[in-house]
């Protein structure tokens, strides 16, 4: 018979989603015992059986999505719940580099290119009209003819999204939270009496005991709520590529991550080289994503078309999955209907740039804190549960 770990707040996914929320209850549950106790509680609430216990599925954390994404955090990008959850999180990891031995975030300006009307579509507080001879200043590679409208979103920064995991994790673990890796959680069972129920939870090696089980599953959370009991959220998710290549001309290493507005393709310095994206959305199974050769060679193409900068050949690509719900917002909260599970899921293109200000509005709704940054309807799991 396998021994239990027993614990307050069972996480389940170790991508940016998990470790930022985990990382974000784990320290304010540390504080409210040290305060309580008046003693120095996070140091000794280390390799307790309380607390927050974060269990991810592969060997390593990060291994999905969050270790594929573009590491660019954009204020202008999405609808106006997600840009306010942006601003938010840019607010959040900036006080948080005061503490770190270098900076997560560095300027990178956002350039929207295109034709007139899906330029201004995409027109908002942060992105303001810039006419083409300026857009060729800050981007000279561009050919004058691949675009007639542009947009610029000064305010959008670069992320260094492995240092931001390392400090949620770091964080976690320093308030005595446990991490266990190589572990997916398979079969759920609700036990216990009345008013003191809790989860036990089945993984490859390992069982898990807590009253309270949050799925931030990434492209598996409807998987893992059918685990729970729980109705799926109606979840997608939709491959992504990218790709680092060698060019004849290196950007500016101060240049701006250019994209194009009809979702064609991406682009961004990535030191000498140069990191490309064919933007595709297209639907897939929850699984280990891969690139495929003929998208990349289409991309290269492109690229080569509507720029000067001579792709030369593809040092490495990748694919990732960006998870849906169907109106595109993340779902974040309590399951309408089933006790003990918590919903943190379906970030889709925006898991890193909406990262902390969900972990702050779920650390608040998970702990009762009555905490509200104005997005806590908008993001109810029980809008597609109905
Ligand atoms: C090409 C690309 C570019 C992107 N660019 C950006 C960008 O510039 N800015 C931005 O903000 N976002 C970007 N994104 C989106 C961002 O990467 C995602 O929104 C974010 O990484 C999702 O994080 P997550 O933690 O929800 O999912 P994941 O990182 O996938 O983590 C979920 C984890 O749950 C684990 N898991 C699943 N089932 C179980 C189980 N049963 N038991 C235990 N563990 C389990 C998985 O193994 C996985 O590690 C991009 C995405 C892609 C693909």
């Amino acid at each position: 018979m396998t021994a239990s770990t027993a614990c307050d707040i069972l996480v389940i996914g170790g991508g940016i989603a998990g470790l930022s929320l985990a990382a974000e209850v784990a320290a304010r549950l540390a504080a409210s015992r040290q305060s309580a106790s008046g003693q120095a509680a996070a140091g000794q609430n280390r390799g307790s059986s309380g607390g927050v216990v974060l269990v991810e599925a592969e060997p390593t954390l990060g291994y999905h999505t969050s270790s594929r994404s573009a590491r660019q955090l954009i204020p202008s990008y999405g609808p106006p719940v997600i840009q306010h959850l942006t601003v938010r999180t840019l607010a959040l990891i900036r006080a948080a580099e005061a503490d770190l031995p270098e900076p997560v975030l560095a300027p990178r300006s956002f350039l929207l290119i295109g034709d007139e009307e899906p330029v201004r579509d995409r027109a908002s507080a942060h992105m303001h009209p810039v006419m083409p001879a300026e857009a060729l200043g800050l981007a000279p590679e561009l050919r004058p003819e691949a675009f007639s409208a542009a947009g610029l979103d000064t305010t959008s920064v670069a992320c260094n999204t492995d240092a931001l995991l390392d400090y949620h994790r770091e964080r976690l673990t320093a308030a005595g939270g446990r991490i266990v890796t190589g572990q997916r959680v398979q079969a759920a069972r609700r036990t216990g009496s009345p008013g003191r129920q809790r989860w036990e939870a089945a993984a490859d090696g390992m069982r898990f005991e807590a009253p309270v089980v949050v799925n931030a599953a990434g492209a598996w959370a409807d998987i893992v709520a059918e685990i729970f009991g729980a109705r799926p959220q109606g979840l997608t998710p939709y491959r992504r590529t990218a790709a680092v290549v060698d060019v004849e001309r290196p950007l500016d290493a101060g240049a701006p991550m250019v994209a194009d507005a009809g979702d064609r393709f991406y682009y961004r310095p990535e030191g000498r080289q140069v990191l490309i994206s064919p933007s595709e959305r297209e639907p897939s199974v929850a699984e280990d994503s891969r690139p495929r050769d003929a998208d990349v060679q289409a991309l290269v193409e492109l690229v080569n078309t509507v720029t000067t900068m001579g792709i030369t050949g593809v040092a490495r690509a990748w694919t990732g999955l960006r998870t849906e719900t169907p109106d595109g917002l993340p779902a974040v909260g309590w399951d309408p209907a089933v006790p003990g599970f918590f919903w943190l899921a379906g970030q889709g293109g925006y898991g890193f740039q909406t990262s902390s200000a969900i972990a702050e509005l779920a650390a608040g709704i998970l702990l009762a804190e009555g905490v509200e940054n104005g997005a806590r309807e908008a993001l109810s799991p029980a809008r597609h549960q109905v």
